[in-house]
């Protein structure tokens, strides 16, 4: 027999399970001999009043979980001699994108510009001492795209798009913890990833599925309005009637590509701001409303969100115990974000703030047509490398000094690795976007007391939230609105934002191919 028990916990009962046997015994008036086991279903914390745990657990009396609760390798079908079905980019998008398509008895092809996991590993030291960005492997590009070395944050609120848990259980079929089935916001943390990312590639490899590294797609193969392949950089040609380009928000080169082929692309809306990072402990006393949060509770997270002058202000991919990353993709330009160990053991934590971003914030690049908000992004970018010295340090200011228009005479220790550069960063935002900034902070304080302080700093910038650009396809086929087998997908195409919302569009485009 199995029975579903709902309970509250304090934190340190909420750890152990063998207390959950004996409250689940308790509450069922079962003895504890007869609970053969306990498995979560939900798990979240809540920390109003006194913060407790809240558990949703089944419990298996009389009886054995199935698969000892083990979930296995996925079993899929051999798809070598199949037909084969281009993927450019091996983000979430593309390598979801490719299970699905196996799955569906289709062989995927896929072409990433970067490099394996592992040889990435390296490129992104190297950036991270500020020494060397390389264009085709960094925290942007290479196996496993832009959410890799990240905080692997995994909620996301697409739920409407297709199956969250679906993602979830693929993620852990390959290597993730369990966790992320029952907590209420998974997140899988930078130290874990690559392993698992290494296994879907396995998985995609012993399926009968292709894989190729370091081939930077820059051409298509069109033929009267249909797409035939691709081109990689050294002139090898893929071929095939059905391309997914997954290529992310940061790969420019592929926009300019297509609108250089006439193929359409229109700007949309994003969001820009700068990531705030503060002492992980001041985050923690003001959520738990204790001086120190102990072993038994996570790094306490937030999240933040209001309106200023008529415009969304938000916290955004916010890394508990994290460290700030330089997610720059071309020269010239500073672009930070943030990652996480899965244990989220920095003494930092650090959070995107942005700023709605609507069409009349880019008018003045107009000119530039279908890349007028990406001209505007690349602007700010630019900005902040010219303010921090032209190198890969990060344009940096106080949060009070910020406030009161003053640049900041000492900076406080960061994690960001490349180092700090103490500005005005009135010098790098557009001044609607740093007085909503000012604002948003102020509102902030008053929703998490103490949140305001100087001891908190404010690094630019962080621009690349989710994509400038639209590139638009048929809301049934998901196929491009002119090429017929281009399928525009996840992040890059403006269809997801984020690791979940990104994969699911990979399988709804894997799907729609037949
Ligand atoms: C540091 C960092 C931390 C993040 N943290 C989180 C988080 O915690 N949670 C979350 O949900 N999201 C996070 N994100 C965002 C998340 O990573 C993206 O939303 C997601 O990866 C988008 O998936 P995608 O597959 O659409 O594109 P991407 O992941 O960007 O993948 C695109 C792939 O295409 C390849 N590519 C590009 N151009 C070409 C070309 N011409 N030829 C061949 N290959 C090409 C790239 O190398 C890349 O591998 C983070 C992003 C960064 C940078």
């Amino acid at each position: 027999m199995r029975k579903i028990i709902e309970i509250k916990l304090n934190p340190s009962e909420a750890n152990d399970p063998v207390r959950w046997k004996q409250i689940v015994s308790r509450i069922l008036s079962v003895p504890q001999g007869r609970i053969y086991h306990i498995r979560p279903i939900k798990r979240s914390i809540d920390a109003r009043g006194n913060i407790t745990y809240r558990l949703k657990l089944e419990a298996f009396i009389g009886e054995h979980m199935p698969d000892s609760g083990k979930i296995r390798p996925p079993i899929l079908p051999f798809v070598g001699n199949k037909r084969p079905v281009i993927i450019v980019g091996a983000g979430p998008a593309g390598l979801f994108a490719a299970l699905t398509l196996i799955k569906n008895g289709l062989k995927p092809v896929i072409i990433e510009r970067g490099k394996d996991v592992k040889a990435r590993k390296f490129d992104i030291s190297g950036l991270n001492r500020g020494e060397v960005l390389n264009d085709d492997s960094n925290y942007c590009f290479g196996e496993g795209g832009a959410g890799t070395f990240s905080d692997g944050k995994l909620y996301t609120r697409s739920t409407k798009r297709g199956n969250v848990g679906d993602i979830l259980r693929i993620f852990v079929e390959h290597g993730a913890p369990d966790e992320i089935l029952y907590d209420a916001h998974p997140h899988i943390g930078t130290d874990k990833l690559p392993n698992i990312i290494a296994n879907m590639r396995r998985t995609i490899l012993e399926s009968g599925g292709e894989v190729f590294f370091n081939k930077r797609i820059t051409d298509l193969i069109i033929k009267n309005k249909k797409i035939r392949g691709v081109i990689d950089h050294a002139g090898n040609e893929y071929v095939s009637n059905d391309v997914i380009l997954a290529t992310g928000h940061s790969a420019r080169d592929i926009y300019s590509l297509l609108q250089s082929k006439g193929i359409l692309l229109q700007s949309k809306p994003f969001a820009l701001g700068i990531r705030i990072e503060h002492p992980q402990s001041l985050i923690d006393s003001i959520q738990y409303r204790m001086p120190v949060r102990g072993i038994y509770l996570p790094a306490a997270s937030y999240n933040l969100v209001t309106q200023v002058d008529g415009r969304g202000v938000f916290s955004f991919c916010m890394c508990p115990g994290g460290t700030i990353v330089p997610a720059v993709t071309g020269s010239a330009e500073i672009v930070v974000n943030g990652m996480s160990n899965f244990r989220r053991n920095s003494p930092f934590a650090n959070s995107g703030i942005a700023v709605a971003i609507e069409p009349e914030d880019w008018k003045e690049f107009d000119s530039y047509g279908d890349f007028a908000a990406l001209a505007f992004q690349r602007s700010i970018e630019h900005n902040a490398w010219l303010a921090a010295g032209k190198g890969f340090k990060a344009p940096a200011q106080r949060m009070v000094d910020f406030i009161e228009d003053k640049v900041s005479e000492s900076l406080p220790v960061s994690s960001y690795n490349p180092g700090l550069v103490s500005v005005d960063l009135k010098e790098v935002l557009p001044s609607f976007l740093s007085e909503r900034l000012k604002k948003a902070f102020i509102d902030f304080d008053r929703k998490m007391k103490g949140y305001l302080t100087n001891e908190a700093v404010l690094t630019g910038v962080e621009s690349r939230t989710s994509s400038p650009i639209r590139i638009p396809r048929d809301e049934v086929t998901l196929q491009h609105v002119q090429i017929s087998g281009l399928y525009p997908c996840g992040e890059g195409a403006g269809y997801a934002g984020g690791i979940v919302s990104s994969a699911i569009d990979g399988v709804l485009v894997a799907q729609a191919i037949k």
